[in-house]
């Protein structure tokens, strides 16, 4: 037996790395066990931090290449090194993982290197070594969703992992899934020059988004070059020499055909991730999707068991699992740590970026709610006309009967940061009208959130 704990907390992704940190900042002597070799989880290594930088990285190139004329400024000869563009991706994910682990010495947080596995309540394997500990936080994240006779071995068929470290830009790059991780990782390797189609089983891109925000987000894609093939399902893949042949049908039933690829994405979701926890000795329960179900403490039926993150349910995003982190952290600590699960926003880092907080349109319909709706494009903001991204629009839906706001959408230039502004005012409990009184800077692009809140009582002032 060797040392003992306050704290463990099992993977070191953004929700068990920011807990350990906030349990150590509370007192609680804190470990974390990571497997990886470097800490971060997903995000950091495989996941927001490559792709993001990738994004930027494509970009650039996409604007030397073709906007920067519109600018009156002319660059001859652009060139691609992709091998400079994934090495700087590199640079970028280890600033970040070593940023944690300067974190983890800074908080006195223990990282324990290797494999997690709980054998007992308070107690915790880690590769051959036991350690006790009052307290068992599951943060063990998730892995990308197999789809049967489509076998990635991440040279031919990727997964997003494989989507990040490609060394050359595919001639024909098919991404499965409509959802946001395909349409991020499609939009890199189509400016990089590659011929990209999202197959997507839906009708619909990015199921959960507002509709109307899904359907103008699909026709700027398609402006920019990404094809769609909705409604249709991949039932096989062979790869041979020269790519990969997928067979594809209808996914309401027809006739079967063939797509060639050079490189084939599948991005079609994320389960949760517990393999070899020991999750079943223990007696933990499971929801049907693989979920660790907790109740609102984030306590799962054994006592001691904690678990956040991807590996609970909730959106599948890092800052909720870095909230919860901080929230378990803090209930555990005696405080009243809790969070919103109505003020998440969510964003996909595509050109323009689409970003969303609280209630879509058809979710408000579902629940009976009459609401008023306020919109505003950007193509009547003076910013975005000057910096020449004029894609997009900001909508808002607030309480038909008291104004309060309950959703805000956005698709256009910075819409990431925009939602900021209105995470804030949801969190705050204000209205459309609150919003629409703020002073908002001129020339910003936020001003088209202050019309579309005026918008919201019919009083927009530049449309
Ligand atoms: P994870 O980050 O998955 O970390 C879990 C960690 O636990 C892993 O490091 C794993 O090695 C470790 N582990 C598992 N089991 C054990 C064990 N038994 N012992 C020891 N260690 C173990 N989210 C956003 O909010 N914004 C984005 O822009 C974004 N982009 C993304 C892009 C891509 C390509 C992908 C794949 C995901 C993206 N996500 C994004 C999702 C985000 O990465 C996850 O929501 C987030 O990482 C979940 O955090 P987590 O702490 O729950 O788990």
């Amino acid at each position: 037996m060797s040392d003992s704990f306050d704290v463990i907390v099992i993977g070191s992704g953004p929700g068990g790395y920011v807990c350990a940190i906030r349990a150590a900042q509370l007192g609680l002597k804190t470990a974390c066990v990571e497997k990886r070799a470097t800490l971060g989880g997903t995000c950091l290594n495989i996941g927001c931090i490559p792709s993001k930088a990738l994004l930027q990285s494509s970009e650039e190139f996409e604007k030397a290449n073709h906007a920067l004329k519109d600018h009156g400024v002319l660059v001859d000869g652009v060139k691609l090194d992709l091998a400079r563009m994934q090495a700087r991706k590199e640079e970028v994910v280890n600033a970040n993982t070593k940023g944690v682990e300067f974190l983890f010495r800074k908080n006195k947080v223990t990282w324990l290197k290797g494999t997690g596995r709980i054998t007992a309540p308070g107690t915790v394997d880690v590769d051959g070594t036991a350690y006790t500990t009052k307290n068992i936080i599951i943060a063990t994240g998730s892995e990308s969703v197999p789809l049967p006779g489509v076998a990635v071995d991440e040279k031919r068929i990727v997964s997003s992992t494989g989507a990040l470290e490609l060394d050359r830009v595919p001639g024909h790059l098919v991404v499965i899934g409509g959802g946001y991780i395909g349409l991020e990782l499609g939009s890199v390797w189509r400016r990089l020059g590659a011929e990209v189609t999202v197959i997507e089983f839906l009708d619909r891109i990015v199921p959960g988004m507002d509709n109307e925000i899904a359907a103008a987000f699909q026709r700027i894609l398609q402006k920019q070059g990404l094809k769609f093939r909705l409604g249709m399902k991949v039932t096989g893949a062979a790869t041979g020499a020269d790519g990969v042949a997928l067979t594809v049908e209808p996914a309401k039933g027809g006739t079967a055909e063939t797509i060639k690829a050079d490189v084939v994405l599948l991005s079609i979701g994320r389960r949760p991730y517990t393999e070899g926890l020991g999750l079943e000795q223990v007696g933990v329960e499971l929801d049907g999707r693989g979920r660790v179900k907790v109740d609102a403490h984030y306590a799962t039926n054994v006592a001691g068991i904690h678990a956040i993150g991807d590996v609970i349910a909730g959106p599948m995003l890092a800052h909720k699992g870095e909230d919860e982190g901080v929230a378990v952290a803090e209930i555990l600590a005696g405080q009243a740590g809790h969070v919103n699960y109505g003020a998440i926003p969510g964003v996909v880092y595509t050109w323009p970026e689409v970003a969303s907080v609280g209630q879509t349109e058809e979710e408000l319909k579902a629940g009976g709610i009459a609401y008023s709706i306020g919109k505003f494009p950007f193509t009547a903001n003076g910013r975005a006309r000057a910096i020449g991204d004029t894609d997009g629009f900001v909508k808002i839906l607030a309480d038909k009967a008291t104004d309060r706001l309950l959703g805000a959408h956005v698709i256009g230039p910075d819409a990431g940061t925009l939602i900021a502004e209105l995470t804030t005012a949801i969190e705050f409990g204000a209205s459309a009208e609150d919003v629409g009184r703020i002073c908002h800077a001129h020339p910003t692009l936020s001003e088209a959130v202050k019309e579309a809140a005026l918008a919201a009582e019919g009083r927009a002032l530049h449309i």
